[in-house]
C-alpha cells in the first residue's frame, strides 16, 4: 500500500467498544468470564477488540514516503557519517561527516517546532567518548532529540521515546572520510524518528497527551552503542519514567526479491537484561519468561498494528536481536527500561557495513537505490500509532497483586487506581500462548474475581481512559 491507502482505517466509532464493554459490565445478565466458565461461550477475544482513535488514525495518515525520502538521501549526502568522521567547522559548513549530520537534524526538529508554534523543545546531549577498541582517540558524540511535552502536569513525567542512530559505517569500522552512505543502516531509522517528530507535532493540537514523548536519534551505535548508552544512563539517574522505547534500525525494506514488505519484525528480550539473580528466580518460579516489561512492549504494538492500518504488521520476534547483531534498544534494557526492536523482514547483508563498489558482478552498499521508501512510511505509521496511544493513555496500573492465600480455582486481581483511569481490562492468556487472547472490563473499582484458573493462564491489568487509549498490560505479582 502507499501513502494515499486511508480507506481501511476504522471508522470514528472509537469508542463505541469501549461503551459496549461498560454496559456489558454495568447492566449485562452474564459476565463473559463467567460465561466462559460456565461454558456457554468465550470471553471476548481480544484480537477482535480493535480501537482505534480516530485523531491519531488521522495523525498517522500524514507520515509522508516522500519526505521520509528527502531525509535519507539527505542524511546519505552527508558522504560518511562515521562517529569518528569529522564534525570540525569547516566540514560542517561543507555539508560532510557526522558533525554536518547533526547540525542538519537539529534544525529540522527546529523547523517541525516553529511550524507547530513552538511545541517540541530541541536538545542534544553530548559527551566526551574516551579510547577503545573502535574509537581511536577522545571523540565527542552528541544525541540530538525533540521533547513534546505531555498536557499534564503529572503525567508529563511519564515518557515514550522512538530512536535511531544516525551515525553509519562502511566496510572499515576505523575508516571516518570513504562513502558510508548508511541509507537503510541507519538513516531510515532516523527518518522514522524525524518523521514521527513531524506528524505527532503537527497533531498536538488534536491528539492531547498527557504523557510526554521524545524523539531521538543518536550517534556511536557502530562504534558501541556509545550514544544510546548515555542516554538510557541519564535516564536513570535522573529516575525518568520512561515506559517504552522503540528503537528503529534497518526499516528501509531492502528490496530484494525475498523481502515481505508486509511486515516488520519487532524483538523484545525474553529474561529482562537488568534482572537481579533474586528477580531471575521469581520469574522461574511463576513461569513469567515470557513476560519481560519490553514483551508486553511488542504485544503493546501487536494490538496497535490490529487497531490502525498502518500498511505493515508487526511480527513480533520472542529474542532480544539477530544473531551477531546488537542494537541501541539493549541500552536501554540494560537499565531496566522496555525497549524493543524494529526490522525489515529480510536483510540484505550486502547492503550493510560495506563500502560501495561492485565486485563479480554484485553491487554492495547501503545505498538509497535499494531503500523502499512506502515501507519505511509504513514502520513509521506503525511507531507513530503506538506512540500516540501509549502517551495519550493513562499510567499502566501500580501493585497489580493476585490472591494466593488459598487454593482455588477462582482467581481475585487487585491493582491501585492510575490517574486519568477511567476504568480497567484483565486480560489473559493460556501460558503457551504468545499473545494476550481474552479481556475482561472492570469498570469499577480495583478489584475483579475471574471464573479463570490463575494456575493455567498469565493474568495482566490495563488502565483504560476515558476516551478508550489503553495502557501498557502490567502482570499480576502473587501475593500471599
Ligand atoms: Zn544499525
Amino acid at each position: 500500500m502507499t501513502e494515499s491507502a486511508g480507506s481501511g482505517y476504522p471508522s470514528a466509532s472509537f469508542a463505541a467498544p469501549v461503551l459496549l464493554a461498560l454496559a456489558l459490565a454495568f447492566g449485562a445478565p452474564r459476565c463473559p468470564a463467567q460465561e466462559m466458565a460456565q461454558g456457554q461461550g468465550p470471553a471476548p477475544r481480544l484480537a477482535s477488540d480493535p480501537h482505534a482513535d480516530s485523531h491519531i488514525a488521522e495523525a498517522i495518515r500524514q507520515v509522508s514516503a516522500e519526505r521520509i525520502r528527502q531525509t535519507i538521501e539527505k542524511l546519505v549526502s552527508f558522504r560518511n557519517r562515521s562517529t569518528i568522521s569529522a564534525e570540525d567547522e569547516a566540514s560542517i559548513k561543507a555539508g560532510t561527516g557526522i558533525g554536518a549530520a547533526r547540525e542538519w537534524i537539529k534544525a529540522e526538529f527546529e523547523r517541525y517546532s516553529r511550524e507547530c508554534g513552538g511545541c517540541l523543545e530541541v536538545k542534544t546531549d553530548s559527551f566526551t567518548e574516551p579510547p577503545a577498541d573502535r574509537i581511536p582517540k577522545p571523540t565527542e558524540i552528541t544525541n540530538v532529540y525533540a521533547v513534546l511535552g505531555g498536557t499534564d502536569g503529572e503525567q508529563a513525567k511519564r515518557i515514550v521515546l522512538v530512536t535511531g542512530h544516525y551515525d553509519s559505517r562502511n566496510s572499515d569500522t576505523l575508516n571516518g572520510t570513504d562513502p558510508a552512505p548508511g541509507a537503510n543502516d541507519d538513516a531510515s531509522g532516523t527518518a522514522v524518528s524525524l518523521e514521527c517528530a513531524r506528524v505527532l507535532s503537527r497533531a498536538s493540537n488534536k491528539v492531547k497527551s498527557p504523557a510526554t514523548i521524545i524523539f531521538l536519534a543518536v550517534a556511536g551505535e557502530e562504534q558501541g552503542l556509545n550514544g544510546s548508552k548515555h542516554f538510557a544512563q541519564m535516564a536513570k539517574q535522573q529516575a525518568w519514567k520512561l515506559e517504552a522505547v522503540l528503537n528503529n534500525d534497518i526499516v528501509g525494506g531492502d528490496r530484494s526479491s525475498q523481502q515481505d514488505a508486509s511486515v516488520v519484525r519487532v524483538f523484545s528480550e525474553g529474561l529482562p537484561a537488568a534482572a537481579s539473580e533474586t528477580e531471575i528466580k521469581r520469574i522461574r518460579t511463576l513461569g513469567g519468561e515470557s513476560d519481560s516489561t519490553s514483551r508486553e512492549l511488542a504485544r503493546y504494538i501487536a494490538d496497535v498494528g490490529r487497531s490502525y492500518d498502518a500498511g505493515v504488521k508487526p511480527l513480533m520476534i520472542f529474542r532480544l536481536d539477530r544473531f551477531l547483531r546488537g542494537g541501541d534498544h539493549y541500552s536501554f534494557n540494560q537499565q531496566g527500561f522496555a525497549a524493543v526492536r524494529f526490522t525489515e523482514f529480510r536483510e540484505d547483508f550486502n547492503h550493510q557495513h560495506q563500502t560501495p563498489r561492485t565486485e563479480n558482478g554484485i553491487e554492495y552498499g547501503d545505498l538509497s537505490k535499494f531503500v523502499d521508501f512506502d515501507y519505511v512510511a509504513h514502520v513509521a505509521r506503525l511507531n507513530a500509532a503506538t506512540l500516540a496511544s501509549l502517551a495519550s493513555a493513562p499510567a499502566p496500573p501500580a501493585n497489580v497483586k493476585m490472591q494466593t492465600k488459598d487454593l482455588d480455582n477462582d482467581t481475585t486481581l487487585t491493582w491501585e487506581p492510575s490517574a486519568g483511569a477511567a476504568a480497567y481490562e484483565v486480560v489473559w492468556r493460556s501460558t503457551k500462548a504468545p499473545d494476550w487472547e481474552y479481556v475482561q472490563t472492570v469498570s469499577r473499582g480495583t478489584r475483579a474475581t475471574l471464573k479463570v484458573s490463575k494456575d493455567n493462564v498469565v493474568f495482566a491489568v490495563r488502565a483504560v481512559g476515558a476516551a478508550g487509549h489503553r495502557s501498557l498490560p502490567v502482570v499480576t505479582e502473587p501475593e500471599r
